[in-house]
């Protein structure tokens, strides 16, 4: 079976969870994401969402209104309600899947904070539009959501350092990945020195407990995306068990996950370190299997598929297909694992007012019809898929 997952991890990383840390781990692995990631300062937390929470506080934002994707990850909405803000949602522009800058533009009030600019599944925001709305609106804080995005860049120019902040993700299912965890990283040294004291005020240190429990968790994650055994964790992924790997929200419930109000375990930053040796080889096999689904896909029915955009890392490769549920039982038959990602518009969930699809028409859209292609194992596992797709007579 070829799961639509994999993390890219192996025994430096287990080797590095087991052995016995420094008390600064933490802090050394974020020195060390903040030079990966050519930024000044990191501040690591429990979840990305934390992260973000509280970077809109140490930016002093209450009562705001912040301007995000409708399509995008809901704990972004979630972390933004939950500071004291309003997310404002933006539909997706119709030839990508990150937000309509024009509409980001009309969207700004004097009341709005920030804009979280979201490079969707590895797909570089504008920055020379962005640039524009910048210098227009110069009140106007940009924060740049990366956690699909690392190394992404715009025409030459790394996206993670266009702003005010830059956000990643670091859970299992992220590019590079310390168990749990988010980053935030900035180069101005105020707003580093605030969301540092921030965090250590609002955060309890993570104790053996926690770190116990990631431990647990992540020698759990070896078996589990193992090829052999996937299969069987796939059969039995409906019933429950895996969702406890990748469950991140709830439709009716603005929350934030138990564990969130701890630091970022040492056991997370020792692994968080190890994957980080990994950063160019996760990001040039994501785009080697990027480019030979470009190469072999294109034009072919039934998968449409997005427009090539230089300089994206491809998180995921997202093509868009009618009856998805359909492709992907016919994928699985033939054990190979399709999934989607964001399947839900945002404004349509009940927490955030259950818009119409028709509010956020292309949003919606890409909710129903995107499914993604795995891309972890680089030329060679894209050249596989391509194959087991060939050998469905309705797709061939
Ligand atoms: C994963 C993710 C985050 C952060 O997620 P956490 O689970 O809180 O670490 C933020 N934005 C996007 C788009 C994401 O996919």
């Amino acid at each position: 079976m070829i799961p639509r997952l994999k993390p890219t991890i192996g025994w430096n990383e287990l080797k590095s969870a087991l052995s016995p840390g420094a008390e600064d781990e933490v802090q050394l692995f974020e020195n060390a994401f903040a030079a990966h990631m050519n930024q000044k300062y990191a501040v690591a937390f429990p979840y990305g969402r934390t992260g973000l929470l509280l970077l809109l506080q140490a930016l002093g934002f209450e009562n705001q209104e912040i301007i995000c994707p409708a399509y995008t990850c809901v704990v972004v909405a979630h972390a933004i309600a939950l500071s004291g803000n309003s997310p404002v949602f933006i539909d997706c522009e119709t030839r990508g899947f990150n937000m309509d800058l024009e509409k980001v533009e009309k969207a700004i009030t004097p009341s709005t904070g920030a804009i979280i600019a979201t490079s969707l599944f590895g797909y570089p925001v504008d920055l020379d539009r962005l640039d524009a709305i910048r210098k227009r609106h110069p009140k106007v804080v940009i924060i740049q959501d990366c956690a699909h995005s690392f190394a992404a860049e715009w025409k030459g120019r790394p996206v993670q350092i266009e702003g005010e902040a830059a956000l990643f993700g670091l859970n299992i299912s992220k590019l590079l990945t310390s168990i749990f965890g988010g980053m935030v990283t900035t180069d101005n040294p105020e707003l580093f020195a605030k969301l540092k004291t921030l965090r250590d005020e609002r955060l309890q240190p993570a104790g053996i407990s926690k770190n116990l429990r990631n431990l647990i968790y992540f020698c759990s994650v070896f078996p589990t995306f193992w090829g052999p055994f996937y299969g069987i964790v796939n059969r039995i992924e409906r019933s429950g068990l895996i969702d406890h790997f990748v469950r991140y929200y709830d439709e009716e419930t603005i929350d934030m996950p138990m564990d969130s109000s701890t630091t970022m375990s040492t056991v997370g930053a020792r692994v968080g370190r190890a994957n980080l040796e990994r950063y160019h080889i996760i990001i040039e096999n994501r785009r080697a299997a990027a480019a030979y689904y470009f190469d072999h896909l294109a034009d072919r029915r039934p998968f449409l598929l997005p427009p090539k955009v230089e300089g994206g890392t491809y998180s995921h490769f997202v093509v868009q297909v009618e009856n998805r549920n359909l492709w992907l039982k016919r994928a699985l038959r033939r054990k190979l694992q399709l999934g989607w990602l964001i399947e839900y518009n945002i404004p349509e969930m009940k927490a955030y007012g259950s818009h119409p699809p028709e509010t956020f028409p292309t949003a919606a859209h890409y909710a129903r019809t995107t499914i993604n292609l795995p891309v972890w194992g680089g030329r060679e596992l894209a050249r596989e898929v391509v194959s087991i797709l060939s050998e469905d007579a309705a797709y061939a």
